[in-house]
Parts: C-alpha cells; structure tokens; sequence
C-alpha cells in the first residue's frame, strides 16, 4: 500500500494551518524521501504568512529549516550534496534554496543567492505539484534531482539551527573582519545569536549583543558574548550608542556593527556605535519593515563606511555551519525553546510573529516536529 503522510497546509494568505494527509511520492531516481523530525520556524514565514512574500503561492505548506531523516533515496543516490556516503537511516538536513547554477547570477556574477531562477522549499518550489511534502511543516519532504542536502553528524536539535546560522556565515563571508576586531551584534533573537558564533569564528575578540529580554542576553552570554546591554534598561538610543562606543578601544567604535533586530531605528543607531571606516552590515530586514531617515553625511560619507547586506545563502555557508554545529563547540540545541507537533502550526507562527509567547511562557527559536512531537 502506497505510503501516506501528513502535512500542515496553509490554505491562502493570513488563513489557517489545516493537518491535510497525501500520498507521500516514491523518491526518483535522483531524488531523496526525507522523514522530518525537526523543523524551525523563521520570521520569514509569518511574513509569507501574511502574503508578504511576491511569487509565493497558495496553498502552501512552510518550513525552510528542516532537519530529517533518510527514509528512501533514488536509485542513484549514494552520498550528500558533500560527498558524504549517504544511507537510509541517515540524518540530513535540507538546503532550502535551489539555485539554476545557469543563470546570469549563478554564472556571470556569481551571486548564486541571487539566481533569476531561484527556488526554495517551504516556498512551494514545485507549483505543479501538491504542495504537502514540499516545505518543513511537514511529516516528509520529497525532494526533487538536483536538490542540496548535508548528511549531519549531530542530533536534531542542534542541526535545526544550521538554515539560519548560515545568514550569519554569508555576512561574514562578504565582511572583512580584522583579527582582533571589536564587533557589535544588533538583536538577541536566533539571526543575533547565530551572527555572534559567526563573528567570532572570523576574528572578532570582543563581542557586544543589545537586545531583549534578559533570557536571550543570558543565551547570547553563554554563546560567548562578551558583554550584553538590555534594550530593556537602558531604552534612550543615545545612552546605548555611548555605552558601546565606551567598550571600544580609544572610544572611536566598534570595527563592524551587524543589525539582527529587524527594527528600522536601529540602523542609525547602529552606525552611531561604528567607528569611522568601520563595516554595517545589514542582515535583520529580510522582510519589508518599512524606511528610516538617515543622514548621508553623517552615516555614511564622513564615516566613510562599508555596508554590506545579504540575501539567503549559498552551499559553502551550510558546509561551514555544518562543521560549527557538528564540532559541538556552541550549545545550539540550547536555541530551540518549543518543539509543536503539525496540529499547533499556526501557534508557532503567532508567537515568532509577535506575541512571543506560547501557553504564557517566553519563546527562543520554535520548531515543527513532524515525527517527534
Ligand atoms: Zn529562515
Ligand atoms: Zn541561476
């Protein structure tokens, strides 16, 4: 009897997570069946959520940040995208975006995040099929030839991390991070956290995270910060921006500021705490929050400032995160504070979305189990 599986749909913008079951498909002969176990919820995807996310269709089933495992591979499938032996049974995790590797910025420009053909599961890559084993929330994912997928050496909870750990592996790879550098993380959240274990494997010996509340500053300490400052506390900009620039040496500032909070505001604030010829590096706005004023001269020309922003990420990110998360060096697991089975979806994607909260208690990073819940 053919294998049926479940999967969380979400039937149009704003709607409902509805537990629909279908046929799982056999893997083809260059493909993969994957049986997921943990799957993170992103802010991304109460932005798609919400519709906010052009060329995505309905319905959909999310989830770009899944973890699995192995349950039928194709004929001709024997190792990972790495050239690890693969088998049945094998713990992998899925790159979500797939790049044509033919396109003008695939090949001209070599900004592979940037492919004019780019596709992605949890964005429902495949509009001619059914949408169930195509995205994270999900029991399976059916993945197509040509898909990307690391074999992982390392438990579930902490490989979960690995999709966004490479947001903040991409910023470095484009950042030039002087040894030694005094670097500034913007946000506490899981992209802050992540961008901070990035920062400090590219040099930077002094860390500073700003954020909220005190249990992510705890986390951010335990993840190496060196020093944290509560939003909380200390709510003036300016008294914030004169804290950090006091922790630099000479007091001119920090050498890189990253922004993880997806707050506008921040962004001037930020390159208040960046000394003159320092690098802002752009990577909480991966959705549309809205503008800012800045002030050309002051922000930029006179500081004579780098800013650099990414798009997603590329193969060589997730390789390199996946030796961080299996070198066991960062307690990632420590990120996930909820695991929901299918049914609470759309609880997850309330509180990454605002609230917070689930059943009165604070969130960290939530995550979908679609066979361990
Ligand atoms: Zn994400
Ligand atoms: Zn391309």
């Amino acid at each position: 009897m053919a294998m049926r599986g479940r999967a969380a749909v979400l039937d149009q913008p704003n709607g409902a997570f509805v537990v629909d079951e279908a046929e799982v498909p056999d893997p083809d002969q260059n493909g993969l069946l994957v049986r997921q176990e943990l799957c993170g919820i992103c802010a991304t995807d109460t932005y798609v959520y919400r519709g906010g996310l052009p060329g995505v269709t309905f319905p959909l089933v999310l989830g770009h940040e899944t973890v699995g495992v192995v349950e039928r591979l194709g004929a001709n499938v024997g190792e990972d995208s790495t050239g690890r032996p693969l088998a049945a049974g094998d713990r992998v995790y899925i790159q979500p975006g797939m790049s044509c590797r033919q396109c003008v910025y695939c090949v001209v420009y070599r900004q592979p995040t940037l492919c004019l053909k780019r596709r992605g599961y949890g964005f429902h890559p495949f509009k001619d099929q059914p949408p169930h084993f195509q995205g994270g929330y999900s029991e399976y994912l059916a993945l197509a030839p040509g898909s990307t997928y690391l074999q992982m050496n390392a438990d579930a909870a902490n490989s979960v991390v690995l999709e966004p750990l490479t947001i903040g592996l991409h910023q470095i790879s484009r950042v030039e991070m002087p040894v030694g550098a005094t670097a500034v993380i913007q946000g506490a959240g899981a992209i802050g956290i992540l961008t901070l274990v990035a920062a400090k494997e590219a040099g930077a010996l002094r860390t500073i995270v700003l954020g909220a509340p005190d249990s992510r500053l705890d986390l951010a300490r335990a993840f190496g910060a060196d020093m944290t400052i509560s939003i909380e506390e200390v709510p003036d900009s300016a008294e914030r921006v004169r804290l950090v620039r006091e922790e630099t040496p000479g007091g001119f500032g920090a050498d890189v500021v990253f922004e993880c909070t997806g707050v506008p505001s921040s962004i001037p604030e930020g390159i208040d705490m960046l000394r003159r010829g320092g690098t802002y590096v752009e990577a909480g706005h991966y959705t549309d929050h809205g503008e800012v004023a800045l002030n050309p001269f002051r922000h930029m020309v006179h500081k004579q400032i780098t800013l650099v922003a990414v798009w997603g990420a590329d193969t060589p990110h997730f390789v390199a995160g996946r030796a961080l998360i299996e070198s066991g060096k960062y307690p990632f697991a420590d990120l996930v504070s909820h695991r929901l089975p299918l049914e609470r979806a759309g609880d997850g994607v309330a509180a990454i979305g605002g609230t917070y909260r689930i059943d009165g208690e604070e969130i960290r990073k939530v995550a979908i189990a679609g066979h361990e819940g």
